[in-house]
């Protein structure tokens, strides 16, 4: 049976907020020794808010919120639900779009009245022009707009970093754990927000696949990983993990593919679960 001490541990960690689903998971979170999170929803709180729209030449800020909030009309995502409420705040008439596909870490496609609407990275929207020209929207997340292939405008987003995550990247680091920041967003909104928070190694521009590469690419360095993520784009990297650890405000896929939920989403529930694997590992073995 699971030792008396594992199960006392469990039991700690989920009056601390961090849900383990079994003893061989706190057994992993003992043994990590590399962490890594991804950006949006994780770091941040990945609640964006609109802070400004830049329509193309010809086109204005409504009608590309217009689009861009129809398409996204049914989205998970939490930038796709921050471009809809900014519509609905400025009350523009908004429908449904006949179809939608989400491409995880790019954004997504749309149809609109039978025109195709694309929203998302220059990946996804090549004929962007990153506009950034003033230094607040550095740190905001450009999201392009386009229809038929037509680009309309760039709509940017700005996310508050949670108020734990300073402190548990400071908390991990003096713990001996090396910290790492994936992120599906830009180089600019990445390294403004790794900044922030205390991080030096980031990787951004990235893809889910992307990101389950450099887990595998750490575990067959021989390190111990603990990946911490929300997204749909998350889902493989976490399952890929040492120890997956979702967000509990995270989507459903992203809590299902982890084997640690911090329930309220507070980062520092995760520096406690760590020091409590570690004294159970003490005492067990
Ligand atoms: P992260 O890895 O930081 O959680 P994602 O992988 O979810 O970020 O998204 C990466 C990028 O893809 C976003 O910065 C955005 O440019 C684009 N994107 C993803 N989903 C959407 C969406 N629903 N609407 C618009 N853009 C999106
Ligand atoms: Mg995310």
């Amino acid at each position: 049976g699971t030792p008396l001490a594992v199960l006392a541990a469990i039991g700690r960690a989920a009056s601390n907020g961090a849900f383990i689903k079994g003893g061989t998971h706190l057994e992993a979170l003992s043994s990590v020794d590399t962490v890594i999170f991804d950006k949006t929803g994780t770091l941040t709180e990945g609640a964006p808010q609109v802070v400004a729209v830049h329509p193309a030449p010809g086109t204005t800020e409504d009608q590309v919120l217009i689009a861009a909030a129809t398409a996204e009309m049914y989205s998970e995502h939490p930038l796709g639900k921050a471009i809809v409420a900014q519509a609905q705040a400025r009350r523009l008439p908004l429908g449904l779009p006949e179809s939608f596909d989400y491409e995880p870490g790019r954004g997504l496609s749309a149809h609109v009245d039978g025109r195709l609407v694309q929203i998302g990275n220059t990946t996804l929207v090549p004929g962007a022009r990153q506009s950034a020209d003033s230094p607040t929207l550095a740190s905001a997340t450009a999201v392009h707009v386009a229809t038929d292939g037509a680009f309309m405008g760039t709509i940017f987003l700005a996310d508050t970093v949670r108020a734990s995550a300073c402190q548990c990247v400071a908390d991990l680091r003096s713990m001996g754990l090396r910290v790492v920041m994936l992120t599906g967003d830009s180089h600019v909104t990445g390294r403004a927000v790794a900044a922030e928070v205390g991080i030096e190694n980031v990787r951004t521009d990235l893809l889910p696949s992307d990101k389950l590469a450099a887990v595998d690419a750490e575990r067959a360095a021989g390190h111990k990983v603990a990946m911490v993520g929300d997204g749909v784009n998350d889902a493989p990297a976490l399952a890929h993990a040492t120890v997956g650890i979702a967000m509990g405000s995270g989507t459903e896929v992203a809590r299902q593919s982890a084997d640690i939920v911090l329930i309220s989403s507070d980062l520092a529930d995760l520096t406690h679960a760590v020091r409590v694997a570690r004294r159970a590992r003490r005492i067990v073995m």
